[in-house]
């Protein structure tokens, strides 16, 4: 479960991310969208431990992150959109060694769970090929696997899907949903209405830095008054938005 309270973050008095309310339970794909420049990095990074809240609080599965850093950020997977990934290492090598930083230890050796992950991903042929020769669409995939090795309870994801060639994206949207269906809570943006409609259970959707909408695809065309796509439902649920003074 995911709570952000009153979630804030200013720029020299610009809020970037203004006074946000969001519970969400485990076992779910939540699905966060907005336009350009709305605040959904700004959130992510701040519920990743990277970025400071200038007022509010996010609790992860039920444990405050700034009164209790080390053991929040211990049930959460982040996959930053723009992964940093040290790439004179073997894809092992860095499961390996990102296994070491976060002390994986569920009964599962190391070793067998980063194997596990490669295969789920469809890296296993790879495994022990430098990182530099990978495509981004595969460097994507391993930042997933070593997201997924502290089989962490919150999976918090910017952008999963850019870079992914249609098979990959068919994988990971797979993987999403059955990491939900195993009661891990997935929190993901994406500009890809598409792929919010295929595989979010429920919707926010920010914009100014404030939540303008939420709630399953199917309710949000109803708030919107419109028919058919969630991308209908989006245009006009932010363009209704921005045309208040
Ligand atoms: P995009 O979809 O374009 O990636 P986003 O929804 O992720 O956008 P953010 O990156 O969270 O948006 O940015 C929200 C707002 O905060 C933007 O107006 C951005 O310019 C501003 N902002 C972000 N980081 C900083 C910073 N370090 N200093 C000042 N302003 C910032």
């Amino acid at each position: 479960m995911i709570r952000l309270i009153d979630l804030t973050k200013t720029y020299r008095g610009f809020a970037a991310v203004d006074g946000i309310d969001l519970e969400i339970p485990r076992g779910r794909v939540f699905g966060f969208l907005g336009p350009n420049g709305a605040g959904k990095t700004t959130t992510i990074r701040m519920m990743a431990g990277i970025l400071k809240p200038t007022r509010g609080r996010i609790e992860l599965d039920g444990i405050d992150l700034a009164d209790n850093p080390s053991e929040a950020k211990s049930r959460v997977g982040f996959i930053p959109d723009r992964p940093f990934i040290y790439e004179k290492l073997t894809g092992m090598e860095f499961l390996q060694f990102m296994a070491g930083l976060y002390r994986v230890d569920h009964g599962v050796p190391p070793v067998d769970r980063a194997l596990e992950l490669l295969h789920l991903f469809e890296l296993t042929e790879w495994r022990n090929e430098l990182i530099e020769s990978y495509s981004h669409g595969m460097k994507q995939r391993l930042v997933m696997c070593s997201a997924l090795l502290p089989a962490p309870r919150i999976l918090v994801v910017d952008e999963p899907m850019v870079g992914l060639d249609p098979k990959a994206a068919r994988l990971v949207k797979d993987i999403f949903r059955e990491q939900a269906v195993s009661g891990t809570t997935v929190f993901m943006s994406t500009h890809s209405l598409e792929v919010a409609q295929e595989v979010c259970e429920e919707i926010a959707i920010i914009q100014s830095g404030k939540i303008i909408a939420r709630g399953t695809p199917e309710q949000l065309g109803e708030q919107a008054g419109v028919d058919g796509t969630l991308e209908n439902a989006f245009l006009k649920i932010t363009k209704e938005r921005m045309s208040l003074p």
